[in-house]
Formats: C-alpha cells, structure tokens, sequence
C-alpha cells in the first residue's frame, strides 16, 4: 500500500513538473525607448542561456553613449520543430547614434538534453556550403569573399517552409545595417529530423454584443504590452464584474497565449493591435512599419480567427504619416494610469479615479501585478459611479451614434 502511495505521489509530481511556458516583458521608457520580449520554456539549461544573453545585451546597452534617446529591441522567435526539438532566436537591434543589429539562436533537443548544430539537422552541410555562398554574394553585393569563406552557420531558425541563415554583419564584412540572412526553402533540403508543420486556427469568434444605452456613463479600459502571465488573472477580475477590456497585444507573443485570446473574446473583450516587437515606430519606415502591423494581425487571425481593427501605437509616437500607412484605426487614451512608473496601487488609482469621465479611455498594462492589483478597485469603484464598460470599437460605436442624434 505505501508503494502505491508513493509511486502516486511520484507520478503526481512528473505530471505537474511540464509547466506552462510564458514570455517575459520588459517595457520602458526610462533608460531609452526598451522593448525586451522573450520566452521563458520551462527547460533550465535553455532559460539560463537565453536570460544570459538578454542580462548580458542589456547590460552593455545601458553602458552606451548616444546624442539622441537609445533604443534597444530585443525579439525572438520560437518554433517547435516536432515534439523533441525547440528552436528560439533573439534577435537585438540597438540604435543609438548608429544602428546595431545582431542575432542568436538556439536549437534544443528535449529528449536527450542537447543543443543541436546545423550539422544536426541537415544532410550534406558540405554540398550545401558552395550554394549558400554563392547567394549570399548574390544577395550583398559588398560582403567580403575572404570573409565569406570562413562562416559559419550558428545561427538559423526553422520554420513552415524555410530554413533562414543568419549572419551578423560584421561576420561577412558588410556594410549592411539589418540582418544578414538566406532562407533556403525546406523542400529543397535533405533533413536529418522531421518537421511538424502548424495548422491554422480558424475558429471565428464574434464580439458580443452588451446593454448599453446612448445616455448611459461609459469606460473603456485598454490594457497594453500583453499577452502575459498576468493576463488571466485580469479577465478573471473582468469577468467578476462583469466588465470588458481591450487588449493591445505585442504580436511576438500572441502563439504563446492562445488560450487566453480566444478566452477575451469569448468573455466579451476586444483585441487591438499594438505591433509586432514594441519597437519606436515613428523611425521605421513604410515597409517596416507595415511589417510590425500585418506580423501582428496575421498571428492573432492564426489563433482566433479575429481580425482586430484597432491600433494603438508604441510609447504613444505616432505621425499622420505613420496613420496614412494603414487601415486601422489608432486608438489613444485621455486617462493614464502610468502602472509601469509608479508601480504600487495606490498611486495607481490617484492617477485614474479623479480623472475618468464618460467616454474616457483608460491605459493601463496587463504585464504587471500592481496593475492587476488595482484593477479590481478601478472597476468597484467605477461601477458605483454608474458607468458601464464597453470595449474602444463600441465606445467609438455610441460616440458616432450621439454626435448624430
Ligand atoms: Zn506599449
């Protein structure tokens, strides 16, 4: 009988050891414009690497001189090739008086704790060699043929269709500032593992509809720099109060949270859109803020099948011409919480409670726990003031049926 108790206990606690896998956040604009996103797997010996890396870049970065305000962005990938092997790349892009970009990837085997080469994945490297060069001196015409002939193929990801060489600029002798990088289209290689490709998610879910009439007080409350670990619990208050959010969601994160997106929009909250990697918009150009926005939709329209049709911009820059490059709408706010500065509660709802009027747009962010721990006291509060929560689409909705009454 003790065995079996024990044996129970020990499969109890192998079940629970598979922990959920999140992303750590970390946004400000207080040492320069910093975006830092990245995974956190739940596999030790990867989590260590990876959060060295991050220390070490961040580290460097506030050690730098610049005229204007620093920005560093720090992104990542994440693929689960099949069910063994992860690969995750970090990509870094630095501005300062000039523009740094760099990248580091790192492929994982689960079942036999290895981190896995190139030479792991692919049959007949060699062969490939002469190929590769030849395109990457296609591709940058100034790269360097001495240099070119000693690289090395330490940082790729995998994903669908291709696999994608990286090489950090300097590595070739380019002058280039961006990535250097080759996608080589899987079919066109011998792989030494399987690949499991991602089906989409279709599932269409609709906003729902809630009781409000033209006179009645109005709030919207938008929670920004999500999806995280904090998420749930901020519809879990949401849905107590039988309130509603809408979330401005990083999209290198979405793949991580589908569950909770499908949940907002199930539990009557909206999803917008607030770019790909958090990066200061009102440098990027066309394309590339094209990019940051499209990344996003197409990642949240993967896993829920909902198209969001709200925008709000990364630390609030934006330009008329950033507004003319797309179709959605930019979304604001005329109350800050500013959560992420005075980080405690209380402070928290001196900044919002005396400002809110009818139809004000609440910003707060739902990647801190003191955020979460004043919202209950926001909604509470509010509630007895009379207002109603409405998401911004509906908010926007009655504001047009008002002005034509
Ligand atoms: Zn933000």
């Amino acid at each position: 009988m003790k065995k079996i108790i024990v044996l129970l206990i020990i499969i109890l606690l192998l079940c629970g050891c598979e922990k959920e896998k999140s992303v750590e956040s970390y946004i400000n604009a207080e040492d320069g414009f910093v975006s830092i996103n990245y995974p956190v797997t739940n596999i030790n010996v990867l989590d260590d690497k990876i959060s060295a890396y991050v220390n070490q870049t961040y580290y460097n970065f506030k050690n730098m001189k610049s005229s204007s305000t620093p920005e560093l962005n720090i992104s990542y990938t994440y693929k689960e090739i099949n069910n063994d092997i992860i690969n995750v790349s970090l990509q870094t892009e630095i501005v300062t008086d000039k523009v740094i970009n760099k990248i580091k990837t790192f492929t994982y085997n689960k079942t036999n704790d290895k981190f896995l080469s190139m030479e792991d994945l692919v049959e007949d490297l060699n062969g490939l060699d002469y190929e590769i060069k030849k395109e990457l001196l296609e591709k940058y015409q100034d790269a360097d043929m001495d240099y070119l002939s000693n690289v090395s193929y330490d940082y790729f990801t995998i994903d669908d269709e291709n696999l994608t060489l990286y090489f950090n600029p300097a590595e070739i002798k380019s002058k280039h500032d961006e990535l250097i990088y080759l996608d080589i289209p899987l079919d066109s290689l011998k792989m030494l593992v399987d690949i499991d490709k991602n089906e989409g998610n279709d599932t269409y879910l609709s906003i729902k509809k809630r009781n409000v009439s033209l006179d009645d007080k109005v709030v919207a409350l938008t929670f920004d720099d999500g999806p995280s670990k904090y998420t749930d619990k901020i519809l879990d208050v949401l849905k107590k109060y039988n309130a509603c959010g809408t979330f401005f969601l990083i999209g290198n994160k979405v793949d991580f949270y589908g569950d909770t997106l499908i949940r907002m929009l199930k539990e009557g909250s909206e999803i917008g859109n607030h770019s790909y990697d958090h990066k200061l918009l009102t440098r990027l150009s066309k394309e590339e803020f094209q990019e940051e926005i499209n990344k996003t939709q197409e990642a949240i329209k993967r896993v829920t099948g909902f198209t969001p049709t709200l925008f709000r911009p990364t630390y609030g820059g934006y330009t008329n011409t950033l507004k003319s490059y797309t179709d959605l709408k930019f979304v604001l706010w005329d109350v800050d919480s500013r959560d992420w500065q005075v980080k405690t509660k209380d402070k928290i709802l001196k900044n919002v409670l005396p400002n809110v009027k009818s139809g004000s747009i609440i910003l707060m962010h739902d990647n801190h726990e003191y955020s979460l721990n004043a919202l209950e006291d926001i909604i509470s509060n509010l509630k007895k003031q009379g207002y109603k929560f409405v998401t911004v689409s509906e908010l926007l909705e009655l504001k047009k049926l008002r002005e034509s009454e």
